[in-house]
């Protein structure tokens, strides 16, 4: 009897043998994942200073 595991991403359960993406269920899941990591969603967030934003001046010559 094979094992499942429950991947990380869609919480599908998946076989662990033979599968190549685990512990995730498919590639995609394991790209998401990758990408979550890349997008500095584990990362702790660096405090951002809100920039003021300046309006520019625009003036219209005629
Ligand atoms: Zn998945």
């Amino acid at each position: 009897m094979p094992t499942f595991i429950k991947c990380p991403v869609c919480h599908t359960e998946t076989p662990w043998t033979g599968n190549p993406h685990r512990p995730f269920c498919s590639e995609r899941c394991r790209f998401v994942d990758l990408g979550a990591w890349a997008d500095g969603k584990y990362r702790i967030a660096d405090d951002e200073r809100e920039d003021e934003s300046q309006p520019a001046d625009e003036t219209d010559r005629q």
